[in-house]
């Protein structure tokens, strides 16, 4: 059986009507851009977020640096963020021209670890942007009792956790501003591109909506800014789905503790951790094959018997080629985990509409393997 990695295709015909009916409400008004499609879906996404407001913005790595322009953080600057996110983290803070300072994450959550934050603390530091990697939140108590105590900003990088929630805190609710990513293949993805910010301060709020529509509040008034909108067609796609993100996110969790049981047994690997207390809702189910030098020839017999895995992320960010290229960078302390977890990960498929018997098809793939190795 052939089992594939994401399921656009099914979600889509699962909510046709809803998508083309909103797709063609888009075209029939005539806007299209900072149309009131937008306006409608950032009401319905402030209000999924419980935030006071959210903007809609052409990707999530702009959502990122947008906010921290908003805070006026730049050259000379630091962010401080983990090594083993996705690469647009670090970016981010590049495009705004600040210094991205990497430290490790946890072994067991794959986030940020809180107690290594405080050693990359220096009267540089403007922020902290914790990662909600794999669909669960970072310690963001933990991070922001560090910020407060610092006086240092919070942004976190929510491209992998909607619907998400710690053990006693909500996403959005412990920082200064949420990004968020709605490139197709996150839990919340429209046909393409676009991203958000979330924030309770309406001075973060006007900023960044100046921002992204070319430094403009009235027609023909500009200062410095850029184009960073989420388009009206886009925003009917998101709004259609934003309806059943939930509903999504509990299937996710549902085929995550599928996988979880029927691979309780195996020996070679370690199973997602999830923290007690919260919600996890499975952006990714990653295995941890144990032993690194295994992980490709492990993720070639998934492949070659028809299971598309794959691999989030296979390179550090401080190991990409040619890193920081003359950009402002710096690592604090050993970041033997996140390499670690680079070297060991195997992210098995994943997505809502995803079925049982494929799932079955994958465990026993994966316990194929794990009888190989003795
Ligand atoms: C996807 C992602 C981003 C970037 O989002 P884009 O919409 O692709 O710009 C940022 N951070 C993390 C952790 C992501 O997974």
């Amino acid at each position: 059986m052939k089992v594939e990695f994401y399921g656009h295709v099914r979600q889509y015909h699962n909510l046709k009507k809803e998508i083309d009916a909103n797709i063609q409400e888009v075209i029939e008004s005539g806007q299209y851009v900072l149309g009131p499609m937008l306006k409608r879906f950032e009401g319905e996404f402030a209000a999924y977020s419980g935030t006071k407001y959210a903007i809609g913005l052409a990707n999530g790595t702009d959502a990122i640096w947008l906010a921290l322009m908003a805070l006026g953080i730049g050259p000379g600057d630091e962010c401080i963020t983990n090594a083993n996110t996705f690469f647009a983290t670090a970016e981010a803070v590049w495009i705004a021209g600040a210094t991205a300072v990497l430290i490790d994450c946890d072994p067991k959550t794959k986030c940020i670890d809180p107690a290594k934050i405080e050693a990359a603390i220096t009267p540089k530091t403007k922020a902290i942007i914790p990662v909600h990697l794999y669909g669960q939140c970072a310690d963001m108590k933990a991070i922001r009792a560090i910020a407060d105590k610092h006086k240092l900003f919070v942004i976190e990088d929510n491209a992998q956790a909607i619907g998400a929630a710690g053990n006693g805190f909500k996403i959005g609710e412990l920082s200064d501003a949420t990004a968020t990513s709605f490139i197709i293949q996150k839990n919340l993805g429209t046909f393409g591109d676009s991203g958000a910010l979330v924030t309770n301060n309406p001075d973060i709020d006007a900023k960044v909506r100046k921002l992204r529509n070319h430094g403009s509040t009235a027609r023909n008034v500009h200062s410095f800014g850029f184009n960073s909108r989420l388009d009206d067609i886009h925003a009917g796609i998101l709004s259609a789905k934003l309806k059943v993100i939930d509903k999504g996110n509990d299937s996710r969790r549902r085929l995550a503790d599928r996988y979880t049981a029927g691979l309780k047994g195996a020996k070679h690997f370690t199973l997602p951790y999830v923290v007690p207390g919260a919600r996890h809702v499975f952006h990714l189910y990653v295995l941890d094959t144990k032993v690194a030098s295994k992980r490709d020839g492990f993720l070639k017999f998934l492949n070659d018997g028809g299971i598309d895995a794959k691999t989030h992320y296979s390179i550090a960010i401080h190991k990409q080629e040619g890193y920081p290229w003359g950009k402002n960078s710096r690592e604090v302390g050993t970041l033997t985990n996140a390499e670690y977890n680079a070297a060991s990960c195997i992210s098995l498929p994943m997505f809502p509409e995803l079925r049982d018997d494929e799932v079955d098809a994958v465990i026993a793939k994966v316990l194929e393997w794990d009888k190989l190795q003795g």
